[in-house]
C-alpha cells in the first residue's frame, strides 16, 4: 500500500513514501463493507496524467473478498480520456453493490495544497483541515519567515513557494523541514488554492495546468484571468468539475449572500451600493489610510460588476471609499425590486434568516451599533483569530419603502471567503453538487471544531 498511498497514519495505507507514490498517487477512494457472505474490501485509485490530448485518468479497481473458506482478489484497470470525478464514484457504488448501507466504511479525502500562506492561506488550510472528505498535503511559504511556526504547530507540511534549491536548502538552514518546492507540492495534490497576494496567483496559473492540478485563485485576481468565479449560494453548479476557477473577493461574497436571495425570489433585481472599505487588515503594516477618507477613483468600483461575475443577472453598480480602520467593511445597499415583488421588511428579513452564513441582530436590542462590537462578538464566538465567516445585517437598519429597500451589511474581510473555498473545492472536484449540502457540512465540521 505504500507504493500507492500517501495518506500518513491512515488505517488502511500505513505510512507512504512521498517518492513511491508520485507515479500512482491518488486514492479515489477505498471502502470496507460487509457483504451477504462476509467481510469484503475495495480500493480505486485514479491517475491524471497529461497526454498529447490533454487530461486522461487512469482508474485501477481492485476488490478483495474474504468470505469463509475463500479469497477472491479482482484487479482490472482501464485508460479514459476526461473523465469526470463521478465516474469514480459510480465505480465505487458499484464495487459495493449489495452491500448493507450500514457496513460501508468509507474513505475519500481530496488532497489540498495551500499556495501563499498568509491571511487567507492559513484560514483556508485550518477549514479544509476540519472537513473529512479533504485533508491538507502542505502549504508554501516563501521564506523561512514568520508563518512557519504556524504551519509546523498544525502539522501541515511545509514547502518553498520556489523550485529554486538554494531557497529551499535556507528552510533547513533556518531550522525548519521543508519538504521540496511548489511542483513537489503539487505533485501529490488534486487540487491547490491560490492564496498569494493579488496579481501575483496569475503567474502560477501555467505552473498547475502543466502539474495536471484543479486551481483555486482568490478576489486578488481579474476574472478574466481564471474565466469562472464563484460563491456557494450564485453559482455552485456551474462550477461543477471545471478545470479552475476564482473565489471573489470579500466584498463580492458578502453581496452575493443577501443580494442572490432576493433576486431569486423577485427575478429582477436593480442595486447601488457604496462600500466603506477597511483601509488594512490588522496584520498589515504596510497600507492607508491613517488619516483620511479616501474614495476609490474608480466609478464604478470594481466590487458591483464582480458581482454580475457569479450572478450576471442582477444589475448592480457600487462606489468605495477606504477609511482608517482594519475591523471590517460596511456596505450602504439600496436594492430596487421589480412591481409587484410582494416582500415586506419583515419577509426579507425572514427570507435572510433562513439563508446560511447570515447573522441578523438587532442593533439597539442588542448594544451592537458599531463593526467594534460586531467583532467583539465574532471573538465571543472563539473560532480562530476571532474570524466571522456570517455576513452581519443589523434588524433596525433594514427598511423596505415601496420598491427600494435599504439596508446595511458588515463583512469580516479576513474569514468570510474561507468556506467559500471549501464549497469551491468540492465543486472542482465534483463531489457534491448541491451548494446547500457543501455548505451544511461546511459549516459544522467548522463548528465541531469549537465545541
Ligand atoms: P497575504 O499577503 O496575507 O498572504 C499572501 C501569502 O502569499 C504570503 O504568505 C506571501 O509570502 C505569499 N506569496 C508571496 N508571493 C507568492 C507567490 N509568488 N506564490 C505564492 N505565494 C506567494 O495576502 P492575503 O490577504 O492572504 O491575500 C491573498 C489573496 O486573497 C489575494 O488575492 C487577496 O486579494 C485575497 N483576499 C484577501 C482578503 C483579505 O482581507 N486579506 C479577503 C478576501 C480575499
Amino acid at each position: 500500500s505504500g507504493r500507492f498511498g500517501h495518506k500518513p497514519n491512515s488505517p488502511f495505507f500505513g505510512t507512504g513514501s512521498p517518492a513511491l507514490v508520485q507515479p500512482m498517487r491518488r486514492i479515489a477512494s477505498c471502502s470496507a463493507a460487509w457483504m451477504r457472505r462476509g467481510p469484503s474490501f475495495s480500493l480505486i485509485l485514479n491517475e491524471r496524467s497529461t497526454t498529447s490530448r490533454g487530461s486522461a485518468m487512469m482508474v485501477c479497481c481492485c476488490t478483495i473478498s474474504i468470505y469463509p473458506l475463500l479469497v477472491k482478489v479482482q484487479f482490472f484497470t482501464f485508460h479514459l480520456t476526461q473523465v469526470p470525478a463521478i465516474f469514480s464514484h459510480l465505480l465505487q457504488r458499484f464495487v459495493n453493490r449489495g452491500s448493507s448501507k450500514a457496513g460501508i466504511l468509507r474513505t475519500m479525502t481530496i488532497k489540498v495544497a495551500i499556495n501563499g500562506y498568509g491571511t487567507i492561506g492559513k484560514r483556508v488550510a485550518d477549514a479544509v483541515d476540519a472537513q473529512d472528505d479533504m485533508e491538507i498535503v502542505g502549504v508554501t511559504k516563501t521564506r523561512p519567515a514568520f508563518g512557519c511556526d504556524l504551519a509546523v504547530r498544525k502539522g501541515y507540511p511545509l514547502y518553498c513557494t520556489f523550485d529554486d534549491a538554494d531557497r529551499i536548502a535556507s528552510f533547513a538552514e533556518a531550522g525548519y523541514k521543508c519538504h521540496g518546492g511548489l511542483t513537489d507540492l503539487l505533485a501529490v495534490a488534486d487540487i491547490v488554492i491560490d492564496c498569494s497576494p493579488g496579481k501575483v496567483g496569475a503567474s502560477n496559473k501555467e505552473t498547475y495546468q502543466k502539474a495536471g492540478v484543479k486551481w483555486i485563485f482568490q478576489g486578488g485576481e481579474k476574472h478574466a484571468m481564471t474565466g469562472m468565479s464563484y460563491t456557494s449560494s450564485a453559482n455552485h453548479k456551474e462550477n461543477l468539475n471545471v478545470e479552475g476557477t476564482r473565489v471573489v473577493s470579500c466584498n463580492t461574497t458578502g453581496l452575493s449572500r443577501t443580494l442572490v436571495p432576493l433576486y431569486e425570489h423577485c427575478g429582477d433585481l436593480q442595486v447601488e451600493c457604496t462600500m466603506i472599505r477597511r483601509a488594512a487588515d490588522p496584520g498589515d503594516s504596510s497600507k492607508g489610510p491613517i488619516n483620511a477618507i479616501k474614495p476609490v477613483l474608480k466609478v464604478p468600483s470594481h466590487h458591483g460588476p464582480d458581482v454580475m461575475t457569479v450572478k450576471p443577472e442582477i444589475q448592480i453598480n457600487s462606489m468605495a471609499v477606504a477609511v482608517p480602520t482594519t475591523i471590517m467593511h460596511v456596505h450602504v445597499i439600496v436594492a430596487t425590486l421589480p412591481e409587484g415583488h410582494g416582500l415586506t421588511t419583515e419577509s426579507v428579513l425572514s427570507m435572510w434568516s433562513q439563508r446560511p452564513r447570515i447573522v441578523i441582530m438587532n442593533g439597539s436590542e442588542t448594544g451592537i451599533t458599531t463593526t467594534a462590537e460586531v467583532m467583539e462578538f465574532a471573538r465571543d464566538m472563539g473560532r480562530t483569530w476571532g474570524d466571522l465567516h456570517e455576513i452581519f445585517v443589523w434588524e433596525d437598519g433594514v427598511k423596505l419603502v415601496g420598491n427600494n429597500l435599504y439596508y446595511f451589511q458588515a463583512i469580516h474581510q479576513e474569514s468570510d471567503v474561507i468556506p467559500e473555498n471549501v464549497d469551491a473545492i468540492r465543486a472542482l472536484m465534483g463531489t457534491e453538487s448541491d451548494w446547500r449540502v457543501s455548505v451544511e457540512k461546511t459549516d459544522s465540521a467548522i463548528a465541531s471544531q469549537f465545541e
